[in-house]
């Protein structure tokens, strides 16, 4: 951090700041301007809570210089990260998708589902056996029966399978079946879920919450990352605005600001993005092209019928639409 003194701060309270920089085993660089005196501090401060040094006499303000998060930022990693998702990538040349139901309902509309999008291009199946329902009354899901009908579906395709876990205690079973471990965007910021899927050695699929910024989001990943697991997707799946003619704002400028301050993969889901199917193509497109990972999208066999989320499911043949417009875009930006 930069400690900004005020024009008339004293010797003494210079050298009381100084002092206290050194006491936490930092070094600083003082340069007295012709206005104020400037210390600039040497050494790792994120740490120490800012407002220490803001309430010591003669100080006017303090600037932070490191971005709060560490193991998650580009500067610490500029590559790309690539986490393996069955057989291929994601972060590398290839675009990852993942589609599937909101949540698993039966064995056959899994089933169904699993074999639709994997035709269409597919690379991983989705669907939530607990889901975070607004209310208590909403379908809730299939809890570990839903993770088995998972299971059963990976066994029949081969698709490696996202869901999410919503509380630490439903980790370690969540594990036993998924290959990807979704956090949902109202846990984004559940600090006990994020160290307790951190621990499980799965990947984890980090979902933005509707109400976080992107900083937040890439605090919340280091959370993960920093018990040991560096296998995070980040996805952006629109934010509260106030406009409510579509569900949420996809926040599209999300996936450049993303791709810039952190190494780790970043997809889009414009299902949730938008709320409407008719808008996830174009959205799909519009990530791509922006310079996204991956997309991860809602599909039902019989979005009429669906428990949750049939509004914005697309049917197996607009999906397959999808994919092939994708791949346009895709190809125009040096993908696949
Ligand atoms: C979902 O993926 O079905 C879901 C509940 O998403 P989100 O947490 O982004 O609302
Ligand atoms: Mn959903």
């Amino acid at each position: 951090m930069i400690i900004v003194m005020r024009h008339d701060a004293s010797a003494k309270q210079i050298a009381e700041v100084v002092a206290r920089v050194e006491s936490h085993g930092l070094r600083v660089n003082i340069s007295r301007g012709e206005e104020r005196t400037i210390i600039g501090v040497i050494g790792d401060d994120r740490p120490i809570d800012r407002t220490q040094f803001e309430l010591l006499d003669g100080v006017e303000k303090t600037v932070p210089i490191l971005k709060p998060f560490k193991l998650a930022s580009r500067d610490m990693h500029p590559p790309d990260s690539l986490v393996p998702l069955d057989g291929m990538k994601v972060g590398g040349p290839q675009i990852a998708l993942i589609a599937g139901p909101c949540s698993v309902e039966s064995r056959e509309q899994i089933l169904e589902s699993a074999f639709a999008v994997k035709a269409a291009g597919a690379v991983a199946l989705r669907g939530g056996a607990f889901k975070p329902r607004t209310s208590p009354y909403s379908f809730q899901g299939l809890g570990e029966k839903g993770l088995e009908l998972l299971a059963e579906a990976r066994e029949a395709t081969g698709l490696p399978i996202v869901t999410e876990a919503m509380s630490p205690e439903q980790v370690p079973l969540v594990a036993r079946y998924a290959d990807v471990i979704q956090i949902g965007a109202r846990n984004m910021q559940n600090y006990a879920l994020l160290n307790s899927v951190g621990e499980a050695g799965r990947t984890v699929l980090l979902k933005r919450g509707m109400m976080s910024t992107i900083e937040e989001l890439l605090m919340s990943a280091e959370y993960i990352m920093a018990q040991g697991n560096s296998r995070v997707i980040l996805c952006e799946r629109g934010i509260r605005t106030f406009e409510r003619y579509t569900r949420n704002t996809t926040d599209i400028n999300a996936v450049p600001v993303l791709k810039q301050m952190t190494h780790l993969p970043v997809i889009l889901d414009p299902s949730h993005g938008t709320g409407k199917w008719e808008y996830v193509t174009a959205v799909a497109r519009a990530g791509i092209a922006a310079g996204a990972d991956g997309l991860i999208i809602e599909v039902h066999p019989r979005p009429e019928e669906a428990l949750s989320d049939g509004a914005q499911s697309l049917r197996p043949d607009k999906f397959a639409q999808l994919v092939t417009e994708v791949r346009r875009i895709a190809e125009a930006v040096g993908r696949g």
